[in-house]
């Protein structure tokens, strides 16, 4: 690292991307270690580009822990030359580590980033987590795996209480159209069909082709909502509303979800495991 030794801070520094990876950061780094994140609530992390803050931070932290798998559009390019298997590299694409077999793809080949929306899925990205701060960290493995077994209970608590509110939804309901294709592993995890109105990147635009498919979707099935996400503009939600209308099918907006990034404090959905309760319960005030 070239910095002068006076700018440099005594307590060791990870800085994650998002508050998704930083959440169980947190809770598995031990106590004295300085957690930041760069992206806040509500911001869309396909389309987020850094400030020059956060490349001051990047380059002040010790260790950079990223998702991966394209879901940081306009960094990737430069985390992945940080990569911390090259010389003096820091950089970790946490998504990376977890086998192709339990990723999804989507039509056009690209893998699907959203993992972190079926709880388990995230759970055994914290096993990665785990490993990755006893390699990469050099922390005490025994104190990082206490940690992360009780992380993972409640996890596992977290998945259950999940499950739970979404089976009170009967079968033939379990349509979930939301703005991007966010929740596709959500749907794997818990029984859902799941359609975005835009691709799994929210930098693509809808086809008219594409909405007036979901239009006869919703209406042959009498779904009677569909949801709106913090991160993505609700005008394409708008052209479904309008559309199922025009086939005599009134759709209303079930309330908003958090796909790609917490909200704020007051929301309800402050931090990742709260957006995953919070959206579990918003799904079945709007289906059941
Ligand atoms: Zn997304």
């Amino acid at each position: 690292c070239a910095l002068p030794i006076s700018q440099k801070k005594a307590a060791i520094t990870i800085l994650c991307t998002t508050q998704m990876i930083a959440e169980p950061v947190r809770l598995l780094a031990p106590p004295g270690v300085e957690v930041d994140h760069l992206m806040g609530s509500g911001v869309d992390p396909h389309l987020y580009k850094p400030t020059p803050e956060d490349l001051r931070k990047i380059l002040r932290a010790d260790l950079v822990l990223y998702h991966g798998l394209h879901l940081e559009g306009r960094m990737a390019e430069m985390l992945s030359q940080m990569n911390v298997d090259a010389p003096g590299g820091k950089a970790v694409a946490i998504c990376s580590k977890i086998p192709q077999e339990s990723l999804l793809v989507d039509e056009s080949g690209a893998t699907d980033p959203h993992l972190w929306l079926d709880v388990q899925l995230w759970k055994q990205v914290c096993d990665q987590l785990k490993l990755t701060l006893i390699t990469h960290g050099g922390f005490n493995t025994e104190d990082i795996s206490a940690r992360h077994q009780s992380l993972s209970q409640s996890l596992d608590s977290l998945d259950k209480d999940v499950s739970q509110l979404l089976n009170q939804i009967p079968k033939d309901r379990r349509i979930l159209v939301t703005a991007h294709d966010a929740f596709a592993y959500f749907g794997q995890r818990y029984g859902f069909e799941v359609h975005g109105i835009q691709g799994i990147s929210t930098e693509s635009e809808p086809s008219l082709l594409r909405v007036n498919q979901l239009v006869k979707l919703l209406s042959d099935h009498k779904i009677p909502a569909i949801f709106v996400e913090s991160t993505v503009p609700e005008r394409n939600v708008r052209a479904l509303i309008e559309g199922c209308k025009r086939l005599g099918h009134e759709l209303k907006v079930g309330g908003k979800l958090y796909s790609d990034a917490p909200g704020p404090e007051e929301s309800g959905a402050g931090s990742w495991s709260k957006m995953v309760l919070h959206n579990a319960k918003t799904i079945v005030e709007g289906l059941r």
